[in-house]
């Protein structure tokens, strides 16, 4: 019997929590068997070692609503595809249960062909070649990324994993009954991609849903009384196709499974004008994100059925603080006074696995910032306060409440989080610091004169390898086994060397290379006041990618200049132009964890304020051009189009903010590595860069479309060197992407650089690659002589 279904009590749920382990555990792991250190049954050890973990974490901690099938060994998206027997021709499954050995191919793609007898896509015969990984893209508007789905047209699915049913079978041997966790039929589609353009993956529900069905009787056939079901579609723009298809597929499970109940989970927003239809679905209870989309409660409270549970997502699942819990419940009180406990469920806005998993291995933190936080194990148990406040009242939990209500009112009167020169300064911001003192055209002018650069410069983006050296060096100074003298001495030898050679190979703006930088973020964060850095705040970005984020906590300023005496030391070994080098404000913003007691934007332009002092000190200290990389403008657009626009305008303001305060004569650059603009062509063009550099290589070009038709003034980095890959680009390729690029946009316009930093190559790829490209601006600057004759 569940404790929900006891009197008096309510039920609490976390929706997932995290997979890495509290000490990395799946990373290491997973490399020891990626690298043939140790064996699959190894693997499933761990594995299973971390999923007993973290049900024993959520039963400890109150949670009555415990997931399974949430933990995965890559990514759910791809464990999704492998369920329902979705794997493309070329990793050579015949049919049957998916082996590691082709979860991982999908998942990483492989060096060697894993089936050489079943390949036949145009390879030289017996040469051992590899597949490639399935495309990777942003769940949503976090930084996880899914292996995308591929479908083909004449797309099959059957059941060729019964991961769900085996990971509730695990849990019920040890004890838990557990809710098992499925990814929608509609979302997982609409996630999915064809080759073949004209196919709709919508199309193919059909297909699928039998399979569902067959998970879904499996699942109750061993006893699961309840299964929540992720479509967090549901709170995006809605075609009438996808409604429909919601319809569908939830009114075929409610005819096939009448008795199995769902918990549909819709999160990342609110539901917009689809609360009518979520709520009308044949499905026992729906979840509603009350973190993002607060207002949809009452909306909710007033046309629920009657019979539906609500399960009300009120503790933050994508950010790090702690909850005031007292207010939480007044509300709360009234959505249990209004549907009773057993028509009311307690979960965070999603799963946990956007946040790190227990803050009390942090031991280095400030004490009264950590007394503002909370992570997954933390907010389990904020969840197993408010569920027995409202089961039983809140006197049986004061302290508890006592405790959450004194520390909001320490974080909001602490001066560590309130610098009043900060505000006003930011209320002081008007809009001529957001405005360069003249128009593009007489900049150019005026930069050109100064900088007598030739036709099509090159240059790079910034970093350039980092390799086993340079990292080791940096973890032994961080240990304090290299002492500063000894670190910086090393790091300006590796800083001179780079530029050395980029003199050798003629490049014409140079870049010192990065070596003294962790991280774009982190080295900007750990210099500015305001941010706060974690030891073991771990969260998944991809597979057996993690990150720690900065925690941005306060008012943002910058006791002193972070990046002029790299910038001096740099330009002092050579007469060539050095680009000062520094990450944006928005990048900065939507990498780290922001505080949620000011608006995003406001944070963000006390960033910007920061930053722009940096810019201005640099042009002091001589810079002639400074980049300001604005790597994560994009992926902070929100998920609904309406809300774009908004975003978009405090976001390019706090850029031009940033890069206003210099003369005419300084060029500003900025750099971002994507290639979608179509739809932000006019926020690019609005940041008013002089030169903006871009990823071009893998889509040839195609995206210039968006710049020649919105006939962007400015000047363009074309990324003609894919850094993503090993691959090293030869010259004449290069020439021919630059003449696509020279059919879209004006010679004088043009720049050739790389698409990205350089420092996650080696220096074996890096070499041959950056000759071929100088050669390549080379080879069109004599075509135009020529033409010119
Ligand atoms: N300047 C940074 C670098 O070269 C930019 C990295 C990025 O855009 N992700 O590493
Ligand atoms: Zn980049």
């Amino acid at each position: 019997m569940s404790v929900s279904s006891l009197a008096g009590s309510l039920a609490v749920s976390t929706l997932g929590v995290p997979r890495i382990g509290p000490r990395r555990e799946l990373k290491a792991a997973l490399e020891s068997y990626w690298s043939g250190q140790s064996d699959a049954a190894a693997l499933a050890t761990v594995a299973a070692g971390l999923r007993a973990a973290n049900w024993a974490r959520q039963k400890s901690q109150g949670i009555t609503n415990i997931p399974s099938n949430d933990f995965s060994l890559y990514d759910h998206v791809l464990d999704t595809s492998v369920m329902v027997g979705a794997i493309p021709a070329i990793y050579g499954w015949n049919g049957g249960q998916v082996s590691l050995d082709t979860y991982f191919a999908m998942a990483r793609g492989t060096q060697k062909d894993i089936h050489a007898e079943t390949c036949a896509h145009g390879h030289h015969g017996g040469e051992a070649h590899g597949v490639p990984a399935q495309a990777m893209m942003k769940w949503f508007d976090t930084n996880y990324h899914y292996m995308v789905p591929e479908f083909s047209k004449d797309q099959q699915f059957t059941l060729a994993s019964t991961k769900p049913v085996d990971d509730y079978r695990e849990a019920k041997a040890l004890g838990y009954e557990t809710r098992p966790v499925l990814l929608g039929p509609v979302t997982y589609l609409k996630l999915g991609k064809s080759q073949d353009p004209t196919l709709d993956p919508l199309s193919l529900l059909n297909r699928l849903l039998p399979v569902y069905v067959d998970v879904l009787r499996r699942l109750a056939a061993n006893g699961a009384a309840w299964v929540q079901i992720d479509e967090p579609c549901l709170v995006t723009d809605l075609d009438e196709a996808t409604r429909e298809a919601l319809r569908q597929a939830y009114g075929t499970f409610a005819h096939a499974l009448p008795k199995l109940k769902i918990m549909l989970t819709t999160y990342f927003g609110g539901l917009g004008d689809a609360l009518d239809l979520a709520l009308h679905l044949p499905v026992a209870g729906l979840h509603l994100d009350l973190v993002r989309a607060p207002e949809q409660l009452d909306a909710a409270l007033s046309k629920a059925p009657r019979g539906l549970v609500l399960s009300l997502g009120v503790i933050d699942g994508r950010n790090i603080w702690r909850a005031n819990l007292p207010k939480l419940l007044d509300r709360l009180e009234r959505a249990v006074a209004q549907r009773g406990t057993d028509h009311i469920q307690i979960a965070p806005s999603c799963s946990l696995l956007h946040v790190p998993i227990d803050l009390e291995q942090e031991n280095d933190l400030d004490a009264d910032l950590k007394s503002w936080l909370a992570f997954s194990v933390q907010k389990m148990g904020e969840l197993a306060v408010l569920g027995r406040a409202l089961a039983s009242g809140r006197r049986a939990v004061a302290p508890e409440l006592d405790a959450s209500a004194a520390a909001a009112e320490r974080r909001a009167t602490s001066k560590k989080v309130h610098d009043t020169a900060v505000q006003s300064r930011v209320a002081a911001v008007d809009a001529a610091m957001q405005r360069r003192p003249s128009d593009f055209a007489r900049r150019k002018a005026v930069q050109d004169a100064r900088l007598n650069l030739p036709l099509f410069p090159t240059t790079t983006i910034g970093s350039f390898p980092q390799t086993a050296d340079v990292r080791k060096a940096r973890s032994a100074h961080a240990k304090g086994a290299l002492d500063d003298a000894h670190y910086t001495r090393f790091l300006r030898e590796e800083t001179e060397r780079t530029i050395r050679w980029q003199e050798e190979i003629g490049l014409d703006v140079l870049v010192h290379g990065e070596f003294e930088r962790n991280d774009m973020v982190q080295y900007f964060g750990e210099q500015l006041e305001g941010f706060a850095f974690t030891r073991h705040g771990w969260v998944q970005s991809y597979g057996s990618r993690y990150v720690r984020p900065p925690i941005l906590f306060g008012d943002v300023s910058r006791p002193k200049p972070m990046t002029v005496d790299w910038w001096l030391y740099a330009q002092s070994v050579t007469d060539r132009p050095m680009k000062g080098m520094l990450t944006g404000p928005v990048t900065i913003l939507n990498w780290s964890f922001v505080r949620d007691d000011v608006p995003r934007s406001t944070a963000c332009r006390q960033i910007a304020l920061a930053i722009r002092d940096e810019v201005q000190d640099l042009e002091k200290a001589g810079a002639k051009m400074i980049q300001i990389d604005e790597a994560a403008l994009r992926e902070g657009l929100p998920l609904r189009q309406a809300d774009w626009q908004t975003y978009l305008d405090w976001a390019v303001e706090s850029f031009r903010l940033t890069s206003s305060g210099v003369a005419e004569e300084t060029q500003i650059h900025t750099h971002m590595c994507y290639s979608e603009f179509g739809d932000i062509i006019a926020a690019i063009a609005a940041m008013d860069a002089d030169v903006i550099s871009i990823e071009t290589s893998r889509s040839k070009m195609e995206l210039l479309d968006a710049f020649r038709t919105y006939k962007y003034p400015n000047e363009i980095g074309l990324g003609v060197y894919d850094i993503h890959s090993p691959r090293v680009p030869d010259t004449i390729e290069m020439v021919q992407l630059l003449a696509l690029a020279r059919e879209q946009l004006a010679d004088r316009q043009l720049w050739v650089n790389p698409d990205c930093g350089l420092k996650t190559r080696k220096w074996d790829e890096v070499r041959p690659a950056l000759v071929n490209m100088v050669e390549a601006a080379r080879r069109l600057r004599a075509n135009v002589a020529q033409a010119a004759q």
